[in-house]
């Protein structure tokens, strides 16, 4: 195995396997090593151990099988790194081992000029910049394989989605109905190790049937939100606790819902959120009091939908139909299928492939 140091020449190294046996891990410099031109070297090291950290914990909590879930890490990471290791490598060839001052980037002629021998290339910088902006930002740091994780091609049921499987969340703002605050659907969440299930519900005068369908089958014994639980008292994270017990107050009093600290549940609703009530929608969305929103932000990279249902629109989601979104622990999307038995179907085997019910007598979760 090749293990790198920091260095600031353009010396790219790659490690030959990510883990023996999935018990030691490596990440981060000491898996990819490259030159520190790309700015690029802390964001993806810790992207590495963020990717590994909610498979561990699901394992660790009973909730995964390790052989199913841990290979995974490998598999999407190599490839980022990959990327980043071609980025830095075209990206340092631009400075010829020299870093650039503000004169080295400029069309001026008299600048440019002066430092006759070592200036950069202005355009060619721009190029590659421009070209690599979104793998830098994150967001084009994409698991583009077909995996457990990331069920591409069962995505390509909902005809014309515009949301990328193995992508990070595109960002879109909503009306949240508790309080009437725009919020970033992104942030609603904190990181809490539980997978977020966004229900776009569409309009409810042609989805609540659907709706109403989904609802039950959540609340059934067999579905995946009652199957895969973790022991009584065991938590996804130590940022659940307080956060989740008060998003959950106002529905203290009525325990009927086993909450599951596994799965969060969002519902994005197309019809104007002073047209319906919270109490109108039916169990289980209901009990998620701060997670109900109204899709009527204006958003200016899909003018025409205007204030009507831009979210949907944006994410490529039929208002007639509906869809369900699975947003992995890690922000990343990894299915997404049309709000009908189909659909239900299809996030049943989603999550079977890599889930498991925990076993033991003490398995469950307090009533809210
Ligand atoms: C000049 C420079 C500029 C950079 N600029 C950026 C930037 O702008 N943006 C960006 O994202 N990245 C940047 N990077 C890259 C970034 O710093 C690294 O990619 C990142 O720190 C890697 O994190 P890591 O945890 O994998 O390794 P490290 O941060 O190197 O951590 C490894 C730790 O292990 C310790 N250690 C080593 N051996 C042992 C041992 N035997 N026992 C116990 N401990 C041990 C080390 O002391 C160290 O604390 C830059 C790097 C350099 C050199």
């Amino acid at each position: 195995m090749l293990i790198g140091s920091r260095s600031t020449k353009s010396v790219n190294v790659f490690a030959s396997a990510y883990t023996l046996d999935h018990r030691v891990f490596l990440a981060g410099d000491a898996v990819h090593t490259h030159s520190p031109k790309a700015g690029q070297g802390m964001n993806i090291s810790m992207l590495d151990m963020h990717n590994l950290c909610w498979k561990i914990n699901l394992v660790e909590k009973g909730m995964a099988d390790a052989a199913t879930i841990l290979p995974t890490y490998e598999l999407e990471r190599r490839d980022i790194a990959q990327q980043l290791i071609r980025f830095d490598a075209e990206y340092s060839r631009i400075f010829s081992g020299r870093s650039p001052d503000a004169t080295q980037l400029t069309d001026d002629p008299l600048l440019a000029g002066k430092h006759k021998g070592a200036a950069v290339d202005a355009q060619k910088f721009i190029e590659v910049f421009k070209k690599n902006a979104r793998f830098t930002s994150g967001v084009g740091a994409v698991y583009a394989k077909q995996s457990a994780l990331n069920a591409v091609e069962q995505s390509k049921a909902v005809k014309g989605l515009k949301l990328t499987i193995g992508e990070r969340l595109t960002p879109g703002k909503l009306t949240r109905a508790m309080d009437a605050n725009v919020v970033r659907l992104q942030q609603e969440v904190r990181m809490n190790g539980a997978f977020r299930i966004h229900v776009f519900a569409g309009e409810l005068g042609k989805t609540s049937q659907q709706l109403e369908a989904f609802g039950k089958h959540l609340d059934s014994p067999n579905s995946f939100f009652n199957k895969y639980r973790p022991a009584q008292g065991v938590s996804s994270s130590i940022v659940d606790g307080f956060y989740v017990a008060s998003n959950h107050l106002e529905d203290a009093t009525k325990k009927t819902h086993e909450y599951n600290p596994f799965f969060t549940l969002l519902t994005i609703i197309a019809t104007n959120y002073y047209e319906w009530e919270m109490d109108q929608l039916p169990s289980p969305f209901n009990h998620y009091r701060s997670q109900m929103y109204g899709d009527n932000i204006f958003d200016k990279r899909v003018m025409e939908a205007g204030t009507n249902a831009p979210v949907h629109k944006k994410y490529g989601i039929d208002t007639s139909i509906g869809a369900i979104v699975v947003v992995r622990p890690d922000g990343y999307v990894g299915l997404a299928v049309n709000m009908n038995s189909e659909g239900i179907q299809t996030l049943e085997q989603y999550f079977a492939g890599f889930l498991k019910a925990p076993t033991g007598a003490s398995v469950g979760s307090s009533k809210l």
